[in-house]
């Protein structure tokens, strides 16, 4: 029997999901393709919010991490860090040759808008890189704080809203937001193997005059395609028309808001839970409704947990990073429901005696 995820990513896949994934395989230079490719950026603008250019990738979506930095940064990078992927994203910067600073903040605290705009105001950077969401702490970044200080400079604000995108609203023209990148494996809940971006017009002008861009991250490559409505390489086209399906549900059935709306009352009730029992990292206002980091475990023995939950035919998510030891995750995200994620919390219940 498969087991319930309650991870965050990858996401349990609805049925309707996979059997859209498993009609027959078509060419990748024919016109089916190019009428699948062509409904997903339709639907994926809407879900976006965005006049944008969308790339959909074959990739995780670290190589849409990589791809944003390498396509944006002309001058120096300011990477705004406060979890494990935030950091990591500097890491990425840095890998790629690009000049690049580390902004710190404290694990599970959000960034501080001010502290951005202090730093760019040095007038070093041309490109700033923000984590929606930070998967490692539960945090969800003022987002739109954040983007206001970004709008008053000439910097290329790129976002990753990879546990965010499909769960938590993010509106990128009203934000400004140059790159936003996310894969599909969370929030989304499709099998993994794609990564989607938009693109703005300032992003994709800059990126002409930006050198050593790589190949198969491109965007530029990519727009060359996009305008023959085309993918540069054979597209994941199975993880495609699954998109295509999911992308229907999400805005035509359950209604965006309605979806958005689902995850709020999941975080809401999986903080709650948490209070009354143990601790969760974030400050209420920034606790993200896609993924809870629980604190306070000291007393509990994970290992026998995660394995208690096993038996009892789900999968849970461990702490990250390097407060892996003191805290766990609950991922309420993708095609979850509440009920599910109050049967799951119940039987934590039930093994910890609470
Ligand atoms: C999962 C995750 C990533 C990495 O995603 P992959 O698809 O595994 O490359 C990056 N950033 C955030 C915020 C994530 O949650």
């Amino acid at each position: 029997m498969s087991k319930k995820l309650f991870i965050p990513g990858p996401s349990d896949v609805s049925q309707g999901v996979f059997e859209a994934m498993s009609a027959p395989m078509i060419g990748h230079r024919g016109r089916e393709y190019t009428q699948l490719f062509m409904e997903c950026i339709q639907n994926l603008k809407k879900l976006m919010f965005t006049e944008n250019t969308i790339f959909i990738v074959p990739s995780s979506s670290t190589g849409l991490m990589e791809a944003a930095v390498r396509n944006c940064v002309k001058k120096k990078c300011l990477n705004v860090g406060n979890g494990a992927f935030s950091d990591r994203w500097h890491q990425i910067t840095k890998d790629n040759g690009k000049k690049a600073d580390l902004l710190s903040f404290e694990w599970g605290e959000a960034p501080l808008p001010e502290t951005i705009d202090e730093r760019l105001s040095s007038g070093e950077y041309d490109t700033l890189t923000l984590v929606h969401t930070e998967t490692s702490t539960g945090v969800t970044a003022p987002l739109e704080d954040i983007a206001k200080v970004a709008g008053d400079y000439d910097v290329s604000f790129l976002v990753d809203a990879v546990s965010s995108m499909g769960g938590i609203k993010v509106d990128v023209d009203k934000l400004g937001i140059d790159v936003c990148l996310f894969g599909v494996q969370k929030a989304m809940a499709l099998p993994a193997g794609l990564a989607i971006c938009s693109v703005s017009d300032a992003a994709l002008k800059k990126a002409k005059s930006i050198e050593n861009r790589g190949y198969y991250f491109d965007f530029l490559v990519y727009l060359k395609y996009l305008n023959k409505k085309q993918t540069p390489t054979t597209g994941a086209i199975s993880i495609m028309q699954g998109l295509r399906y999911q992308l229907d549900q999400i805005i035509n059935h359950e209604g965006m808001d309605n979806r958005f709306l689902r995850h709020r009352k999941m975080g809401e009730y999986c903080r709650a839970w948490a209070r009354k029992n143990l601790g969760i990292l974030p400050k209420e206002r920034f606790a993200s409704d896609t993924v809870s980091c629980v604190t306070k475990t000291a007393g509990i023995d994970i290992a026998d947990l995660d394995l208690k939950l096993e038996q009892r035919g789900y999968v849970f998510a461990k702490g990250y990073g390097k407060i892996a030891d003191q805290t766990f995750r609950v991922a309420h995200m993708g095609e979850r429901t509440l009920d599910e994620l109050k049967q799951y919390l119940y039987v934590i219940d039930e093994i910890l005696g609470f």
